[in-house]
């Protein structure tokens, strides 16, 4: 398994660990996988075509960052403004969204499942107080995929960079902001050393939802108990790497804040509206740009209105009134 992660980084390479370890001892052995950080066998960003070509069997990343590929995938790393961890796993498992998902990698020879969620994510660092919409333009950001698109029609510049090149990327100015993931992964980088204000909500990953791809060939090669073992190991790593987000972003928030006397700040509403406009704007033109990706976004948008109304009236009333 080739993955896009630091090895046993915190949360995403402990995820794909924990999905290597299921698969292995609960075939008895039959089916061994070990697991390659990111640069070990291949590079971060070329994971998606080793397991395509058959180099690796199986990979550990995120949908988003192949959208070079397959500008499709994006609806399934992470969609700004969309669903959170609760609503991504019904829509892909009962929703039609894997089915989708599905068809997007079945010409690459690639078969995904959602294999980790990291949760609401936090909106990032910066080096400066975001006050206004005016405050974004030209602010120079590490923001991958669609997020990427929203911050420049807002103002200002995206870069792609794995999360290795993040810290030094950002103390040497090269960038002005970076987003990451929550507490538990930005303090294991030591990004509260190199910006002052730590923002949230993460409107651009209300989850990330991690994937495992598997070569379709070599999945189809398995008897049907080892398939099911592959599958079923990653629903497993899908339910635990959340559970593992939830658990010690609490415990890294309370460091970050006491320890390095980091600043939380909220974005002030207007740039929220101002990134939820071109967000809307950004999936529309996704949604246009080709048939399959036409019917994702019906029924991504579709699925997402529908759970809104529930969410209303279950878990957002019973968080305010507990
Ligand atoms: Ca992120």
């Amino acid at each position: 398994m080739v993955t896009t992660w630091p090895k046993n980084f915190p949360g995403l390479g402990t995820g794909a660990e924990f999905l290597a370890n299921q698969i292995t001892t609960m075939s008895g052995g039959r089916l061994t996988v070990k697991v390659y950080g990111a640069n070990e066998m291949v590079p971060a960003f070329e994971v998606f075509d080793a397991v395509s070509s058959g180099t690796a069997q199986m990979g550990h990343g995120a949908a988003y960052y192949w959208k070079g590929k397959a500008p499709e995938a994006q609806f399934f790393g992470a969609v700004p403004f969309g669903m959170n961890a609760a609503e991504m796993n019904a829509w892909l498992y009962h929703g039609g969204g894997l089915s989708l998902w599905e068809e997007v990698y079945r010409p690459f020879g690639l078969k995904p499942m959602p294999a980790g969620q990291t949760g609401v994510q936090m909106g990032g660092w910066f080096n400066k107080e975001i006050n206004s919409v005016d405050d974004i333009k030209g602010l120079v950001m590490r923001i991958p995929g669609l997020a990427g698109d929203v911050l420049s029609r807002a103002g200002g510049t995206p870069q792609v960079l794995p999360g290795a090149e993040l810290f030094t990327a950002l103390q040497t100015g090269t960038i002005d902001a970076t987003e990451w993931v929550g507490p538990y992964n930005d303090l294991a980088f030591g990004l509260y050393q190199a910006a002052q204000f730590y923002y949230y909500p993460g409107w651009h990953e209300p989850t990330a939802c991690l994937e495992a791809i598997v070569n379709q060939a070599a999945f189809d090669a398995l008897p049907n108990d080892l398939q099911q073992i592959v599958e079923t190991s990653a629903m497993a790593a899908n339910q635990h790497m959340l559970s593992e987000y939830m658990a010690n972003n609490q415990k890294a928030l309370e460091t970050l804040q006491k320890e390095h006397q980091t600043q939380i700040k909220s974005f002030p509403e207007d740039v929220l509206a101002t990134f939820k406009g071109h967000a809307e704007a950004v999936m529309a033109e996704l949604g246009q740009s080709s048939e399959l990706a036409g019917r994702i976004h019906q029924s991504y948008f579709d699925f997402a209105s529908k759970t809104q109304q529930w969410l209303n009236i279950s878990e957002m009333a019973y968080l305010q009134a507990r």
